[in-house]
């Protein structure tokens, strides 16, 4: 069946899955584009420059800001991310369907700009699994973790508003589910 490109936006709590969700489904479907958002928190040991993300200072982010180039962009976790237009644009244009991997405020946000996006939300099985998957990752000191999980139980009352919701419990199910729901908005 023909598919047509959609922008597909993934987002839940930290910790939930999503990096690894959307990397699993790039393997079998890379075709998919990904768009690098910008930020203005420090690159991690190992994140490169317009890879992981576009690093910013404060004073960059706001011309982006002022000169209206954002999509949509969100306070998160105690720095600003933001999404460029132009990155989804592109692929949009190049028949490419896109994955946002952003914030919950920022894919209500996206749903405002772009109302045919399709909102997918990655929960955990329970709070206890976040923080054992936070913990484990080992990226985040003891106040970066404790700031996440308290945003998780706000972001958690949120997935209702969303299109999609996959419960991240058996990666191999919630992979199998991931790609089945693009696929299926794709051919809609
Ligand atoms: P997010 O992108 O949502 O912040 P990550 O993809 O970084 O989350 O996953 C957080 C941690 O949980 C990682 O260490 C990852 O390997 C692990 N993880 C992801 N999915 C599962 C799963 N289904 N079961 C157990 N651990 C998982
Ligand atoms: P991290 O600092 O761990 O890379 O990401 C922290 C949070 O910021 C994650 O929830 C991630 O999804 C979100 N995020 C990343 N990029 C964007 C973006 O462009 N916009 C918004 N609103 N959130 C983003």
């Amino acid at each position: 069946m023909p598919r047509s490109a959609r922008l597909f936006v993934v987002s839940g709590p930290s910790g939930a899955g999503k990096g690894t969700l959307v990397a699993r489904v790039r393997d079998v479907r890379p075709d998919l584009a990904l768009t690098v958002s910008a930020t203005t928190r420090r690159p991690r040991p190992g994140e490169a420059d317009g890879t992981s993300y576009h690093f910013l200072t404060d004073e960059q982010f706001d011309e982006h800001v002022d000169a209206g180039d954002f999509l949509e962009w969100a306070h998160v976790h105690g720095h600003r991310y933001g999404t460029l237009r132009s990155e989804v644009d592109r692929s949009i244009a190049a028949n490419r369907s896109v994955i946002l991997e952003i914030d919950v405020q920022g894919a209500l946000n996206v749903r405002k700009a772009f109302p045919e996006a399709v909102l997918v939300f990655i929960e955990p099985p329970s709070l206890e699994a976040l923080e054992s998957r936070l913990r484990g990752r080992g990226t985040e000191d003891e106040q970066s973790i404790r700031l996440r999980l308290d945003n998780a139980r706000h972001e958690m009352e949120l997935a209702g508003r969303y299109d999609v919701r996959i419960v991240n419990d058996d990666l191999d199910v919630a992979t199998s589910q991931l790609l089945a729901a693009l696929e299926s908005h794709e051919t809609k």
